[in-house]
């Protein structure tokens, strides 16, 4: 009975030590995982993550302080209750272009005296115009981005629009967005043109360094990604100063050219739900991977 005893409390020691070495490991995972995602812990494992994440968060909290209260708020509980690659995530989705009636001229930096056209009407191909393709686009990358997670805001969803590009800006900067995706095709006189491009701004017209590094990384990420999954033609990332919805950006912002409407075959390609997929996933893919590396 004696020996009895001391075997259970044995086994009961050895379940206590087991059971102690386990909690261990399983906080340890989630400080590792803490880059990904801040989801679905308790709170002294978000006291550790706090500590280690340490400069990074006071200066995107600096970020956030001029910003309006009531997004905070909501990005906050957003983070809280979703799940996924993109989790906690606040992307912006801007289907460029769409259908206004305004000749409205806006500057096209904050500081700057040169004046450009706040709506400009897209390119246009045989099957489509580039405001119906960007759309189209845009509302599948939306719902992609949602189902991973991602706290996603449009700057339109129906083909009219008011916001000019000042005002598409400004709108992704009052939503702290963490990344702008901006959808666009491109048109050319030379009808043989073709490929995938991706624009980034520049750091002549936006002074801010690390939304400029930032932009730049995000845009070689989802470009490649969407070559690999539209096997597609690449044509390289190119730094842009005169684009107005760059210029008067406060957050990283990048601008997909998903192709050429003026080339026959793109433009075909482009119409069809399986290839515009392809460019979701690649896009998708590309920013998990940027936020991953982060
Ligand atoms: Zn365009």
């Amino acid at each position: 009975m004696k020996l009895k005893i001391q075997t259970l409390a044995l086994v009961f020691i050895m379940i206590a030590t087991l059971s102690a070495c386990s909690k261990k490991t399983s906080i340890e995972v989630n400080i590792n995982k803490d880059g990904e995602s801040k989801v679905d812990i308790g709170s002294e494992e978000k006291k550790e993550n706090n500590k280690a994440d340490g400069e990074k968060n006071l200066d995107s909290q600096k970020g956030k302080d001029s910003k309006s209260e009531s997004n905070k708020k909501e990005n906050i509980e957003n983070k809280l209750n979703a799940k996924g690659s993109l989790a906690g995530k606040v992307i912006c989705i801007d289907p460029g272009h769409g259908i206004s009636s305004s000749k409205k001229q806006e500057p096209m930096a904050p500081d700057s005296s040169i004046m450009k056209p706040g709506y400009v009407s897209g390119a246009e191909g045989k099957t489509q115009t580039e405001e119906e393709l960007n759309l189209e686009v845009a509302l599948k990358l939306r719902d992609s981005l949602s189902d991973l997670g991602a706290t996603v805001y449009m700057t339109r969803e129906t083909h009219e629009t008011e916001l000019s590009n000042v005002g598409r800006a400004k709108f992704a900067n009052e939503k702290n967005a963490d990344m702008v995706v901006r959808l666009h095709a491109d048109g050319i006189d030379d009808k043989s043109v073709y490929g995938i491009s991706m624009l980034v701004p520049s750091s002549e017209n936006l002074k801010n360094s690390q939304i400029v590094s930032e932009s730049k990384i995000a845009g070689q990420e989802v470009l490649s990604q969407v070559v690999k999954y539209t096997q597609g033609k690449g044509r390289g990332v190119v730094e842009r100063s005169d684009m107005t919805g760059f210029n008067w950006s406060e957050v990283p912002v990048i601008l997909l050219e998903m192709g050429f409407l003026t080339n026959d075959e793109e433009d075909a390609r482009l119409s069809k739900d399986t290839y515009q997929d392809s460019i979701v996933k690649g896009v998708a893919s590309g920013l998990e991977n940027y936020f991953q590396s982060k």
